[in-house]
């Protein structure tokens, strides 16, 4: 049984959904002139998958305009955040989808009635899981589409996408320079001390691939939720907000506090918001309250392949490896890969391309 997985492997999610149209999504074949219709079991396959915070994407060969009007008359455009309607291979259609979500073929369904084009997807996109169009209506109750949690922000996920995808289709029909867009975006950063319901959504945020986890180390939900009532920590919440709407949840940070040492154990941010600078505003911002309190600051960090951007910050906002005597109030790190930089804090000014809301950490 070598290279099967142990029984007790958890089933990994699916995080998008494509579908075939003709006789998969619905019944009847669009250009015979069929009136289409979605049998209600699908219909509640398609709104359950978008409430537990499943992707839906269409791949479909039909004329575009007719087939997504179609979709719009039938009152269930809205649950697609791709369409991919022509004449090309369905494999490339799928690639298509796949890499503009940045998700990997293995968190892909494809479900289609055919199984020629089951067949040319497989054999392109191995990886890519292929459902035939009668399993549609069972979908909800294979594993592989039930996540383990279903938070308040993974309910909005497509909302979030949508939001996310009219966001870049301004950036780039924007002129001008970076900062100008960035402040054109209206961002609104809130930190604040985390509550339990915080929790349950930051260990989405923590456990999730997208996110940017600048102190590598990692901690459980169980871990942070045992420090929310003690004293030394401040366990903070991090959500984001712009014109277009919320981002959610987008941070999370663990400081232990302590009279000549503020100890930063984890930050990490979700990958949606590093290009507006949100690592290094929350930096910025702990660097300042760190000054009030007239402490050192100093932060774990392990490099992993994905981090460096956030290596990055830390240097940018005035990190470095410096030994100062504050080291030595520490405990050791957690393994020999983790390293700490060190900042003695003096005031920041406020950002200029985010407005901040947050908690003062020091007491007067
Ligand atoms: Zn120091």
């Amino acid at each position: 049984m070598s290279g099967a997985l142990p029984p007790n492997e958890p089933v990994t999610t699916v995080k998008c959904v494509v579908w075939d149209l003709d006789n998969t999504l619905w019944k009847g074949t669009l250009l015979e002139g069929d009136d289409v219709t979605v049998d209600d079991r699908v219909h509640e396959t398609i709104v359950g998958l978008d409430s537990r915070g499943i992707l839906q994407a269409v791949a479909s060969k039909n004329d575009h305009g007719p087939a997504w009007e179609r979709l719009e008359d039938l009152g269930i455009a809205q649950y697609f955040v791709l369409a991919r309607i022509g004449w090309g291979p369905k494999s490339a259609s799928v690639r298509e989808i796949a890499d503009e979500l940045k998700f990997a073929h293995h968190t892909i369904a494809f479900v289609d009635d055919q199984p020629a084009e089951r067949a040319e997807v497989a054999f392109h996109l191995p990886q890519v899981r292929c459902y035939p169009a009668e399993s549609a209506p069972g979908l909800l109750s294979l594993p592989e589409f039930t996540p383990a949690t279903v938070t308040a922000d993974s309910r909005r996920r497509r909302e979030m996408y949508q939001a996310n995808a009219r966001r870049q289709a301004e950036q780039e029909s924007f002129d001008g320079p970076s900062q100008e867009f960035l402040r054109s975006l209206d961002l609104a950063m809130d930190i604040r001390r985390a509550t339990a319901d915080d929790l349950s959504r930051m260990e989405e945020l923590t456990l999730r691939t997208s996110q940017m986890n600048a102190t590598g180390v990692h901690y459980s939900d169980a871990d942070l939720r045992a420090l929310l009532d003690d004293a030394r920590h401040e366990v903070l919440a991090v959500t984001m907000s712009d014109r277009f709407g919320s981002h959610g949840a987008v941070g999370v940070a663990l400081v232990e506090t302590g009279a000549a040492v503020w100890h930063l154990k984890l930050l990490a941010t979700s990958c949606r918001v590093v290009s507006y600078g949100a690592g290094a505003t929350v930096l910025n911002w702990l660097i300042g309250e760190a000054a009030t309190a007239g402490t050192h600051l100093v932060a774990d960090f392990r490099p992993t392949e994905r981090n460096r951007i956030m290596e990055v910050a830390y240097r940018f906002t005035g990190f470095t490896d410096e030994l100062c005597a504050c080291l030595a109030e520490l405990p050791p790190p957690r393994d020999g890969r983790t390293q700490r930089l060190h900042i003695t804090p003096a005031p920041k000014p406020a950002p200029c391309t985010i407005r901040l809301t947050t908690v003062p950490l020091t007491t007067t």
